[in-house]
């Protein structure tokens, strides 16, 4: 055996990353993350090629990667270093030329990004490095002195994958990217359904987990679903038929305009006014005996036993191509990011963690228990225990599952509460339109049908209630009813109207109103207006009988700043638009010259969007409120352009991205800084303001926003019923009554408004309209670190 020459005390750790499996979007975000941030750590980062083959094969296919070499990845689809399923990896035979390989180049940890498959194989590898090593030794391949300072292998997951299948994240790299694509498919093939009164079947994909199909169910309001994890009980045919029936349009084969005899088509279609049907179907849907349903099955069912024209769509592989969408792109950054920070503070006692998220809090979970609990599932599923499968795949999931149920099929319910927990729950929006309002008011009604309620909408804010003539009620406040909400699934703004007008403009006439429509209760979607309203209300209880009901917020603004929550719906649909104008806006300077550009966002004094807009593009700098903007930042990121730009050797033409709140700086406005960057550049770039302006409020409500937001309404309407048949000094004694429903670290609760705990008093900045302490502002340093930015700053 040839004696190798390799660094026995390398100066530098040596990470190496590789993606693995099925390519998911979001993986180059993960792999830019892990190069950067291990260079910015001190370490030298290693891209090992076309997954774990590049780690048997070795050679070429392990190479150093610098920083300028991930440049532009985060907005690339695939995976950029490749990925293979690799069959000698499975071998223990190719994992010793693996460990080998590792050895020669001096890589003594390993970030692995890909799937429960991919993440075993990498628990495998780690359990068995010592003794690979000794076999090594023993064999002759390598010395005991080469081998010496690899003693200990350091193993961080990443869960890329676009079926979301792992057990103890909420999400995996690459699946709300796919659920986005499934979603503007379905949105397209709505229009064709609803112009031919059709039905269609859309197979998605999932071998074994039903995210996907369930999630794009809830994004489009699908008349049933098929999942692996809840096969539908025996007899589902008859049952999917007459639900169908009942909430769909089946034009009779014998009398499409009359009704006719067959009671499975007994109301014509104008009665019924719906005029699309959709079923939704993942790939590995069976039924309680294990026999595949396949979506030419289920046409076949309604075109036979319903005379319904139905047609089948198999989305395939568009599901995985494409961008990242932005929650892909920041989840991958900040993963990657965590993942190195795990390696270095990982010891040879460590147990190898899988980076994953819960709500809004990235976290290290055992990799082994995460894996274990992910194959149980499957087992689960094949021995047809199905209530184990659904109770082991996570908390949300099953969360998500019965709400659709809860809401599927409002016009038969099934739930109705007793007439004394019944009550009148008036919905209002406030504030500026946000993706996710229409979706959440649908949730609310569906839900509120279901369990006897009636929702009530007051249309166009609280100037709209107050609209009454001599204590008449008049059309602007009235009840809603299915056909109407139920179109709004997938439809972006307001619906129901929407405006800044606040209680306090005349709180005689409203609490008048409140008790004129008789409310038990309100529901109130919207920003910080929305906060500010119901804090209007709670304190006008003491005066108004009337307003002694339970209240609650859900938050739905693009700026993300209202107090007790770190996610609003809408910022997410703000984001992919935000990020689809930088991606087209920086491919335009390709072909030109070097260019910046500086792009304004909204979120008035929170620099939430612009943050995290940043992130999800890779913006050279992000100029937010909260830090201000002074000459000094500007002179010192003109020179960090400056360099920028000659170290970028031309491989990425692309331009450069500067992100501005619009209310950074009232003399640093977004022209004036693009005019300052074009002097000092002196014709070696250029840079150009963007203002999308309302653009960012978005079209259609992101995928995430319309999933949330079914959760979060059902989750308020839930609170709200707690309060059913109290009296009303309980009701507002209790300071839950009135309350915000959010997202804090790993977890959705209720905050309360008042007393002295509440987030009145001690979590509004009401000056600045925005929570005191902003949870994202450390993401300032993320975006920093990883373009460069921060250490630009330490070499001064
Ligand atoms: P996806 O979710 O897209 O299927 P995955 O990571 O689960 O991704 P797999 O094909 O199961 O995809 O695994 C990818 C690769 O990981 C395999 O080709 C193999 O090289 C390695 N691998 C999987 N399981 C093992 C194992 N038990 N031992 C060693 N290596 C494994």
């Amino acid at each position: 055996m040839e004696p190798v020459n390799i660094p026995i005390e390398a100066k530098k750790r040596r990470i190496g990353v590789l993606t693995s499996g099925g390519d998911a979007p979001g993986m180059n975000g993960a792999v830019r993350a892990v190069v950067r941030m291990a260079i910015h750590s001190g370490c030298e980062a290693y891209a090992v090629y076309e997954g774990y083959e590049g780690l048997v094969n070795g050679g070429n296919m392990i190479r150093q990667v610098h920083w300028e070499d991930v440049r532009g990845w985060l907005s690339r689809g695939g995976t950029l270093i490749g990925s293979a399923r690799c069959m000698t990896f499975r071998e223990r035979a190719g994992r010793l030329r693996a460990a080998k390989n590792m050895v020669l180049r001096g890589i003594d940890a390993l970030v692995v990004c890909g799937g429960d498959g991919s993440l075993t194989g990498a628990d495998v590898f780690r359990a068995e490095w010592p003794g690979l090593l000794e076999e090594l030794i023993k064999s002759g391949e390598l010395t005991a002195h080469q081998v010496e300072p690899y003693k200990q292998l350091n193993i961080v997951g990443l869960v890329g994958s676009i079926d979301n299948d792992m057990s103890g994240t909420d999400a995996t790299i690459g699946c709300y990217s796919s659920l986005t694509r499934i979603c503007d498919a379905i949105d397209d093939v709505f229009d064709t359904a609803f112009s031919h009164q059709r039905g269609f079947v859309v197979e998605v994909m999932g071998r074994h987990c039903g995210w996907l199909a369930l999630m794009s169910a809830i994004s489009t309001g699908a008349d049933w679903l098929f999942i692996p994890e809840m096969p539908p009980k025996d007899g589902w045919e008859d049952e999917m038929c007459n639900v169908i029936t009942k909430v769909g349009t089946i034009t009779c084969p014998k009398s499409p305009i009359m009704k006719c005899a067959n009671p499975l088509c007994n109301q014509n279609r104008k009665e019924r006014g719906k005029r699309r049907t959709i079923v939704i179907v993942a790939e590995g849907a069976q039924d309680r005996q294990l026999n595949k349903i396949s979506s030419s099955t289920i046409k076949d069912i309604l075109t036979q036993r319903l005379g319904l024209d139905t047609r089948t769509t198999v989305l395939g592989h568009t599901q995985r191509g494409g961008a990242a969408c932005a929650y892909d792109r920041w989840l991958s950054t900040l993963q990657g990011v965590e993942a190195v920070r795990a390696v270095l503070e990982m010891n040879a006692q460590s147990p190898s963690p899988v980076i994953t998220i819960r709500e809004n809090k990235i976290m290290r979970t055992p990799l082994m228990d995460a894996v274990k609990e992910t194959q149980d599932v499957t087992q689960k599923i094949h021995d047809k225990d199905f209530a184990a499968a659904m109770t082991l795949r996570d908390a949300e999931f099953k969360e998500y599952y019965h709400a659709y149920l809860n809401t599927a099929t409002p016009e038969h319910p099934k739930m109705h509460l007793p007439e004394n927990k019944r009550m009148r729950i008036a919905i209002v929006h406030v504030g500026a339109p946000a993706g996710g309002m229409n979706p959440a008011t649908r949730a609310a009604v569906a839900y509120c049908l279901t369990r006897g309620h009636t929702p009530v909408a007051i249309h166009n804010g609280f100037t709209g209630l107050c609209r009454h003539h001599a204590d008449k009620p008049i059309s602007s406040v009235r009840e809603v009813k299915w056909l109407e909400s139920d179109a709004w699934v997938n439809e972006g703004g307001s619906d129901i109207g929407t405006n800044r007008s606040l209680p306090s403009e005349d709180m005689e006439t409203t609490a008048k109103c409140f008790e004129l429509y008789k409310f038990d209760a309100l529901f109130v979607v919207g920003g910080f207006e929305a906060f500010t309203a119901v804090s209007e209300l709670r304190r006008a209880r003491e005066k108004y009988n009337s307003l002694k009901i339970p209240m609650v917020v859900l938050p739905a603004t693009i700026s993300n700043n209202v107090p007790g929550t770190e996610y609003s719906l809408g910022s997410d649909t703000c984001l992919n638009t935000l990020i689809d104008f930088c991606d087209a806006i920086r491919q335009s300077a390709s072909s030109s010259r070097r260019r910046v550009f500086v792009i304004e966002t909204q979120g008035g004094k929170s620099g939430y969007i612009a943050t995290t807009a940043g992130l999800a593009v890779g913006a050279v700098a992000v100029y937010i409120p909260e830090e201000g903007i002074d000459i000094k930042m500007l002179s010192r990121d003109i020179d960090f352009l400056r360099d920028n730009f000659i170290r970028d050797k031309g491989a990425n033409r692309a331009g450069k991205i500067i992100l501005r709140n619009e209310s950074a700086s009232n003399t640093y406005t977004t022209q004036v800084i693009a005019d300052m960057i074009k002097e000092e550049a002196k014709g070696k770039f250029e840079s150009r303001a963007a203002v999308p302006g309302h653009f960012q409020q978005g079209g259609k409500p992101s995928p995430m926003d319309r999933v949330r937001a079914l959760r979060m309404a059902i989750r308020c309407m839930q609170h709200l019923e707690n309060f059913a048949g109290m009296d009303r000094e309980t009701i507002a004694a209790d300071p839950l009554s009135s309350s915000v429903i959010g997202v804090k670290g790993s977890q959705v609760l209720f905050s309360p408004m008042g007393g002295a705990d509440g987030l009145e008093e001690t979590e509004t900045d009401w000056k600045r309209r925005r929570p005191k302490s902003e949870f994202w502002l450390e993401l300032q340093d993320v975006v920093n670190t990883l373009s460069g930015r921060s250490a630009s700053r330490t070499q001064e």
